[in-house]
C-alpha cells in the first residue's frame, strides 16, 4: 500500500505535463505497477483522506441532475459512505463472493455510480449494459456471462423476470426503484439499513474487474476482459494527458452507461484526478438541453461523441455562455474537421479528439499544449508503443497507411484488455507478430501524428484504389445540403466496387430536385478530395444505421448493398 500512496500522489502532481515537449514526456512517463491494486481504496478512499485533511478543492465528487431540479451531490466520504452500504447488499443479502459477475442496466443514475463502486470494493466483475438492450440482449448476457446478479430499474424488470428462469446462475436481482417488485431486493429501501461498515477486498492488480462490451459497430458485441490496474490505473493516461484533468475540474462526459467510455471518461479518468464526476440524466439525446446545462453548471471538461458534436453545431448557439468550459474532448469516431472549425466559432474552444477502443485505454490522442493538426487523432498515448504495420507485422515508415497496431511483446503494455472472454480464437486473431491489431487503418506523418483512415472492414477498393469512407463523408459534411452520410462499398461490374454515399439532407434540401442535386454534391466532391474517391452511386435516405452509443453502422449499409447482387 505505501507504494500505492505514492502512485496516488504521482496522480495529482503530474499535471499538467509539458506536452509541447512530447518525446520527453513519453520518455519519462513511468507508471509501475503495484502487486496488489484496487480503485476504491487506493484512489477513492484517498481522496476521502484528502478532503477530510482539507488538501483538495471543496467541489463535490459527484454532481447529479436530472432536469427536473432535482439534484444529487457527494463528496468523496459520501460516496465511500454509501458505496461501503451497497458493498454489503452485494455480499451479504445478494450472497456474492468475489469473481462473481454482476450485470448491471442502469440509465443515468446515482445509482450506477455506487454499483460501479460496490462492485471494485467487493471484488465482484461488473458487466455494464445499456438500457437498450431487449430481452433476448439480457438472456444473451446473462447466460454468456454467468452472472449471478443482475441490477436494474422498473423498465427493464419484467424482461428479466420472463427469462430468468433460463439463466440457471442468476440467484439475485436488485431494483431501483420506488415500489417493491416480487422476487427483487429493492435498492433504496436496502441501501438505507444495510451497514455502512466494510472493508475493501485486497485485488490482485490482475484479477478481473469488468467486462465490457464492445459497441458492436461491425458486428455483434464481443466481452472484453477488464483488469483492476489495467483502467484502474490505465486510465490515469487519459486524465492526466488527454482530459486535462485536476481536482478543481467537472467532467461532463454524455456516453451511455452501458459502454466502455463511461467508465473511461464517467468514472476513472476524472476521479483518478480527484475530479468531479457529472451527469445529467438524459433519456434521450437533446442538443438544447444539452447546451442549457453546459452554459448553466460549472463544467470545465466536457467529452461527447461525433455524432453528438455534429448535432449540437446545428444549434443556434449564440445565446449560450460557457462560463466554466475549457477544455472539449470527443472519441469513438473520427470527427470531421468541418465540425471541429463550427465548434471552435461558435465556444472559442478546439475539440480534443482522442483515438482508443473498449479494448485498450487511449490509444492516441491530441494533448493540451500540443499543436492540433485538424482531421488527426494525435500522437500516441504514453501507454503504448503504437506503430503502422503491414500485413507480415513489420513496421512501416511515415506515410504508408497499414494496420493500426499496439506493441505487447516482449511486455503487455498495462491499460490493454486481457482477453475476448469464452473466446480464444477471436483474442488469438489480434495478435500479429509482436503487435496487438486494432483492426484500424491508418497512417503516421513525418511529425509522428497519426491519421485515421478507416476501420479495416470499411475500406473500399475501386478501380485499385484503396479509399476510406471518413474521408469522403468529411468532403460531403462541406456541401450544405448534406446533414451527414454514410459511405460505403457497392458493387460494380466493371470496377468490382465503387463508393456509395448514403446521405441524410438537411430539411431545407429535402424538397429539391434530387438528381440534379446528386450531380451538384458528386462534383463538389470531387473537386474537395480527389476525383477518384467521389461517390459514383448517391442514395438519399432519412436516417443511418447506428450503435446505440450513435456510431455509424457502415457495415449494415455494406450488406444489403452486397445482397442485391
Ligand atoms: P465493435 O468492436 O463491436 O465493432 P466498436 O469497435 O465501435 O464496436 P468501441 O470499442 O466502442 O467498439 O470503439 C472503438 C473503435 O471506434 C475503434 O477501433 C475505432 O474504429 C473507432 N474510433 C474510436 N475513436 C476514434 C477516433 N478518434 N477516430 C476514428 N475512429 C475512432
Ligand atoms: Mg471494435
Amino acid at each position: 500500500p505505501g507504494s500505492v500512496k505514492a502512485l496516488h500522489k504521482d496522480y495529482r502532481t503530474a499535471t499538467p505535463q509539458n506536452f509541447s515537449n512530447y518525446e520527453s514526456m513519453k520518455k519519462n512517463f513511468k507508471l509501475e505497477i503495484p502487486e496488489y491494486f484496487n480503485f476504491a481504496k487506493d484512489v477513492l478512499d484517498q481522496w476521502t483522506n484528502m478532503e477530510k485533511a482539507g488538501k483538495k478543492p471543496s467541489n463535490p465528487a459527484f454532481w447529479w441532475i436530472n432536469g427536473n431540479g432535482e439534484e444529487v451531490r457527494w463528496s468523496f466520504e459520501e460516496l465511500g459512505y454509501l458505496s461501503r452500504k451497497f458493498a454489503n447488499i452485494l455480499t451479504e443479502a445478494c450472497a456474492l463472493q468475489r469473481g462473481d459477475r454482476v450485470i448491471v442496466i442502469l440509465p443515468r443514475i446515482p445509482e450506477w455510480w455506487l454499483a460501479n463502486v460496490a462492485c471494485l470494493r467487493t471484488g465482484t466483475v461488473l458487466i455494464p449494459g445499456t438500457t437498450q438492450l431487449t430481452q433476448k440482449d439480457i438472456l444473451y448476457r446473462l447466460q454468456s456471462s454467468k452472472a449471478k446478479c443482475i441490477i436494474t430499474n422498473d423498465a427493464l424488470a419484467p424482461a428479466v423476470d420472463a427469462i430468468a428462469s433460463k439463466c440457471e446462475n442468476l440467484h439475485s436481482k436488485l431494483i431501483v426503484s420506488q415500489n417493491s417488485r416480487e422476487g427483487w431486493g429493492n435498492l433504496k429501501e436496502m441501501i438505507k439499513h444495510a451497514s455502512d461498515n466494510h472493508t475493501c477486498v485486497e485485488t490482485k492488480h490482475n484479477e478481473m474487474m469488468a467486462i465490457f462490451f464492445t459497441s458492436g459497430t461491425s458486428g455483434s458485441p464481443k466481452m472484453t476482459g477488464h483488469t483492476h490496474s489495467s483502467f484502474g490505473l490505465g486510465l490515469s493516461v487519459n486524465a492526466r494527458f488527454w482530459l486535462d484533468l485536476t481536482s478543481s475540474d467537472m467532467m461532463w462526459n454524455t456516453a451511455d452507461t452501458g459502454w466502455a467510455k463511461s467508465a473511461w471518461s464517467s468514472v476513472f479518468s476524472p476521479w483518478i484526478q480527484g475530479a468531479c464526476v457529472f451527469a445529467h440524466y438524459l433519456p434521450r439525446f437533446e442538443p438544447t438541453s444539452i447546451l442549457q446545462t453546459l452554459s448553466k453548471f460549472p463544467i470545465t471538461v466536457f467529452c461527447s461523441a461525433p455524432t453528438a458534436y455534429r448535432m449540437l453545431v446545428q444549434n443556434d448557439m449564440t445565446r449560450c455562455k460557457f462560463k466554466s468550459l475549457k477544455h472539449c474532448v470527443s472519441a469513438g469516431e473520427p470527427i470531421n474537421p468541418e465540425v471541429t472549425e463550427q465548434w471552435r466559432n461558435k465556444t472559442g474552444l478546439d475539440i480534443y479528439e482522442g483515438y482508443g477502443q473498449t479494448e485498450t485505454v487511449l490509444i492516441c490522442g491530441n494533448f493540451k499544449g500540443m499543436k492540433i493538426k485538424p482531421g488527426s487523432m494525435g500522437k500516441p498515448s504514453p501507454a503504448f508503443d503504437v506503430k503502422i504495420l503491414d500485413v507480415n507485422g513489420n513496421v512501416l515508415t511515415p506515410g504508408q497507411e497499414g494496420d493500426i497496431g499496439i506493441r505487447v511483446l516482449p511486455k503487455r503494455p498495462f491499460g490493454l484488455f486481457t482477453h475476448y472472454v469464452d473466446n480464444p480464437s477471436k483474442t488469438a486473431s489480434t495478435i500479429r507478430g509482436n503487435f496487438y491489431i486494432t483492426g484500424d487503418r491508418g497512417y503516421m506523418d513525418e511529425d509522428g501524428y497519426f491519421w485515421f483512415v478507416a476501420r479495416s472492414d470499411d475500406i473500399i477498393l475501386s478501380s485499385g484504389y484503396r479509399i476510406g469512407p471518413f474521408e469522403v463523408e468529411s468532403a460531403l459534411t462541406e456541401h450544405p445540403s448534406v446533414a451527414e452520410s454514410a459511405v460505403v462499398s457497392s458493387p460494380d461490374p466493371i470496377r468490382g466496387e465503387v463508393v456509395k454515399a448514403f446521405i441524410v439532407l438537411n430539411p431545407d434540401y429535402k424538397l429539391h430536385d434530387q438528381e440534379q442535386l446528386k450531380k451538384e454534391i458528386q462534383e463538389h466532391v470531387k473537386k474537395t478530395t480527389a476525383p477518384y474517391k467521389y461517390p459514383r452511386k448517391v442514395e438519399f435516405i432519412q436516417e443511418l444505421p447506428k450503435t446505440v452509443s450513435g456510431k455509424i453502422k457502415r457495415y449494415e449499409l455494406r450488406k444489403k448493398e452486397w445482397k442485391t447482387i
